[in-house]
């Protein structure tokens, strides 16, 4: 079962973001959320959970808007 439902298709690096919240601005689906906890730089740093990455398009706009790079964005294999 390597099914492309199970790859994830957004990956937040915590340890880059600095919680400036604006990819969740981005998002047109509202999807990506800011933690209640500190990461190792003292921010606040956005996260997506696994029900909402279901709910992901794949549509990159959150990883445009990041200004530390901190986004990556995957699309389902099934495509190919
Ligand atoms: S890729 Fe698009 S739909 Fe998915 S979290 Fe980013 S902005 Fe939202
Ligand atoms: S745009 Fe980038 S730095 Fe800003 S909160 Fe989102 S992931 Fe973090």
């Amino acid at each position: 079962m390597k099914g492309s439902d199970d790859v994830r298709k957004v990956i937040i690096d915590e340890f880059r973001c600095k919680g400036c919240a604006l990819c969740t601005v981005a998002c047109p689906r509202k999807l990506i959320l800011m933690s209640e906890k500190i990461n190792k730089q003292g921010f606040l740093p956005a996260l997506i959970s696994q029900e909402n990455l279901e709910r992901c398009t794949s549509c990159a706009l959150c990883g445009q808007m990041c200004p530390d790079v901190a986004i990556s964005v995957y699309r389902a294999k099934k495509w190919g």
